[in-house]
């Protein structure tokens, strides 16, 4: 496999699971390292955790944007977004081409956003568990029934963030209502939509640079969502089929409670433009730390190649 092939030195080891700290981190050495690599302020959480993001291109270049852990045990896709920075700026420095694109071209004409992990609070209780210091932690344990957060999805709040968006709101109220769906671990949609700040802040982002398409990573299941409830950019079904060839993924459309509220039901409605929804890996979530390469050389191709395909 090409990815073995090819070695790029990594910036700090990534084997072990990314918490906030780590991306934090990571982020710091790759900017004092590349000064073609840019910070964008986006916002913070909850909690008051920055919500980091990097920018790989050209401002008048045509905008891209990858988001990863809107989900708090989905973990696993910040570090496969922290590895692509590193590879693409890696990649960069030496003048080189990734997948027969040469890279000056990419920087030159695509603008990639890039945040790697939209809910910190999240991943945080997932890999740490609630911390006593927070205010919400009484709360907290009652939302989730114990002490044990691992399978834990949602903001500190309780809110699901991919709930959380102006696509369907209303329409899943209801179902939220029939189902029983209160404020905790997983599909709780919150007050009213961008009620949350991580949401809010990355769809001030979005109305900013107005991106020309969106990819979200998510864990799991080898599968790339390209509609919203059968809405569907003119572009996204030919996109959607070269991503599914390059990673093997099945081309899927969402049903059920999955296809309200979601980044890419919002985007789609509000811009009509392409958005996918990638779920990577497959295997009881959250995937441990050892699928981690496997899962990347999966995708690789695709965060290189995906912003030519528009
Ligand atoms: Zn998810």
């Amino acid at each position: 496999m090409e990815y073995y092939e090819k070695s790029y030195p990594l910036v700090l080891p990534l084997d072990g699971d990314v918490d906030h700290a780590l991306v934090g981190e990571y982020i710091g050495v790759l900017l004092s390292r590349y000064d073609f690599l840019e910070q964008v302020y986006v916002g913070e959480s909850i909690r008051g955790r920055e919500l980091y993001c990097v920018r790989l291109g050209r401002h008048d270049a045509q905008p891209i944007l990858y988001v990863g852990a809107h989900h708090g045990m989905e973990h696993l896709t910040s570090a496969l977004l922290l590895r692509f920075i590193n590879e693409y700026c890696e990649s960069m420095r030496r003048g080189g081409r990734m997948y027969g694109i040469g890279m000056d071209y990419l920087f030159a004409e695509r603008c990639i956003y890039i945040l790697p992990m939209l809910n910190p609070d999240g991943v945080e209780l997932s890999l740490h568990g609630a911390s006593t210091e927070s205010p919400l932690y009484e709360r907290l344990i009652k939302m989730n029934g114990g002490e044990d957060f691992t399978s834990w999805q949602a903001n500190e709040r309780g809110v699901d963030l991919n709930h959380n968006y102006d696509a369907g709101f209303l329409e899943y109220k209801s179902i939220e209502k029939e189902a029983g769906i209160i404020g905790g671990a997983t599909k709780y949609s919150g007050e009213y939509p961008e009620s949350e700040p991580e949401t809010a802040a990355l769809c001030r982002l979005i109305r900013t640079v107005s991106p020309e398409m969106i990819l979200t990573l998510h864990t799991q299941g080898e599968e790339i969502f390209y509609t919203s409830g059968g809405s569907c950019p003119r572009k996204s079904r030919r996109i959607g089929r070269v991503m599914s060839e390059m990673t093997g993924y099945r081309l899927a459309e969402p049903d059920g409670t999955a296809a309200y509220g979601g980044l890419t039901d919002w985007f789609i409605a509000e811009y009509g433009k392409p958005s996918f929804t990638i779920e990577c890996g497959r295997g009881k979530n959250p995937l441990p730390p050892d699928n981690f390469f496997s899962v990347y050389a999966r995708i690789r191709e695709l965060l290189f190649k995906a912003p030519i395909l528009i």
